[in-house]
């Protein structure tokens, strides 16, 4: 019987497993997952899950329970290692599963605070343990964690912050978030509807300033503080002080100290590259890296991948190679690669690239922020400006629109995703954006 080996059972695993088996596989299909739990939803973790009360009856995918699936799942499994000519993938306690087919769909993980962060204890002066080994970081997650110092991730990672955040508030104790990026920020916003004390650090002139434009970062920082959360910009946390056991204290790069009675890390991701090193598949490298596919999402003979884990030439984007961190690319990224492998395994491949138009949403409070498309320094707003309740700027890449940034405006990024996904330009993307006087 042919089998279909998935590694990473979440987003993007879940949904190649679908449209796998949608597309006729009668085989074995094996689903192997670290963590232990079957795939759930990550967005709600940084949003609903910490202001409602941890509830996670609404976190499972239900693509992930359908019957039909008739998967195994392989979870609280890691993958080690993958033997490409062998076609076979290691697991951690030893043993190996053999596969025709190979859905890679291993994600990402939350970045470390860097080992250049010192750790002050009463007694002792130390450097944290800073290492990319997989081994050395859990070793480092869980020394941080244990002291209240956690990044987000995983469910795993929401219950322990949750708990900790809810202690906070009983207690009083103000928290810090390091990084102003869109977990951070979500977090940060959460944590004030939770009625906390928090602040935001980031190097970074201003909120969202390394994926968006600045005066849209300029124009959350208002909205933040707006909302009495501090914000911290131009500068890094240097240590972080322990005081029996626990966190009490971040120490800027100015040399300000910031009471914490917990410390939320939201620096980025890293894709989950570790366990293919040896394997031969050509991992990229620094701000590139992340398993490479071609534009059928083909990472070598009858191996695919899917979601944050794969970065790819996107031809509606004139081939620019690509890892989207979003939720909605891990679902099509997932849907396409699952197809691509099944025409593989009949000797062909699908009859149209994957070009997809990225779309992503963030919830600060109770504005959502979307962006379809992506950014460029000419741009031009068709609905309102940055200092409004709601507002829409549209990206271009020469005469063509390439991006629209709708704020408190869903329909405006829908429609801005389908005039980006049919090429427009710029007399037609401004005509269509820009609502009609009324
Ligand atoms: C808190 C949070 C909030 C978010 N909010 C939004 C949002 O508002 N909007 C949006 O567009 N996106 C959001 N995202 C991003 C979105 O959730 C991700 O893009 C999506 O989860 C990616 O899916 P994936 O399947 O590619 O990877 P992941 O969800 O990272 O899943 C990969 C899985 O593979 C497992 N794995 C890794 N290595 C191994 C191994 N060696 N062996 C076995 N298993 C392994 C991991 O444990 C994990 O379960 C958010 C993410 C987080 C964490």
């Amino acid at each position: 019987m042919t089998r279909i080996v998935v590694v990473g059972a979440s987003l993007a695993g879940a949904h190649s497993a679908a449209a796998i088996r949608k597309a006729g596989f009668d085989g074995d299909l094996l689903v192997v997952g670290r963590e232990p739990h079957k795939p759930y939803d990550r967005p709600p973790l940084s949003k609903e899950f910490l202001t409602g009360g941890g509830d996670e009856t609404r976190l499972p995918l239900p693509v992930a329970a359908e019957d039909r699936l008739e998967a195994t799942w392989v979870i609280d499994a890691v993958a080690a290692s993958l033997d490409v000519s062998g076609r076979s993938v290691m697991l951690s306690d030893g043993s190996s599963l053999g596969f025709d087919g190979l859905v890679v769909a291993t994600g990402a993980s939350a970045r470390l605070l860097p080992a250049s962060v010192g750790v002050t204890t009463a007694d002792a002066v130390d450097q944290a343990p800073g290492s990319t080994v997989d081994s050395a970081r859990d070793r480092d997650a869980a020394f941080w964690s244990s002291r209240g110092v956690v990044a987000l991730r995983t469910l795993d990672d929401a219950r322990h912050l949750r708990g900790l955040l809810v202690g906070a508030a009983q207690r009083q104790d103000p928290v810090v978030v390091c990084g102003a990026g869109f977990i951070g920020a979500e977090v940060a916003s959460s944590a004030r509807q939770m009625g906390l004390d928090v602040t935001v650090v980031d190097l970074a002139p201003a909120p969202l300033s390394r994926v968006l434009d600045e005066s849209i970062g300029a124009a959350l920082a208002s909205y933040m503080q707006a909302h009495d959360v501090n914000l911290v910009m131009g500068e890094s946390i240097e240590s972080i002080d322990i005081t029996a056991d626990r966190v009490s204290s971040v120490r800027l790069s100015s040399g300000r100290e910031l009471p914490a009675g917990v410390v939320v890390v939201g620096i980025g991701v890293v894709p989950e590259t570790a366990w293919l090193e040896d394997s031969g598949l050509d991992l990229g490298d620094g701000p590139m890296s992340g398993l490479v596919v071609d534009r059928f999402c083909r990472a070598g003979d009858r191996i695919v991948a899917a979601g944050d884990v794969a970065r790819w030439p996107n031809e509606a984007f004139g081939g620019r190679l690509m890892r989207v961190e979003q939720w909605d690319n891990a679902v099509e990224m997932g849907q396409y690669a699952g197809r691509s492998l099944m025409a593989a395994l009949e000797g062909h491949h699908p009859d149209e690239p994957y070009r997809p138009v990225p779309w992503f949403w963030s919830d600060q409070f109770d504005r959502k922020i979307q962006l379809a498309g992506v950014i460029s320094d000419d741009w031009h707003d068709t609905v309102g400006s940055p200092s409004e309740d709601r507002f829409v700027r549209t990206y271009f890449d020469g005469s063509t629109l390439c991006g629209v940034l709708a704020w408190n405006r869903p329909r405006q990024a829908i429609v801005g995703r389908q005039l980006i996904a049919s090429q427009a330009d710029r007399a037609e993307a401004l005509e269509r954006l820009t609502p009609a006087p009324s």
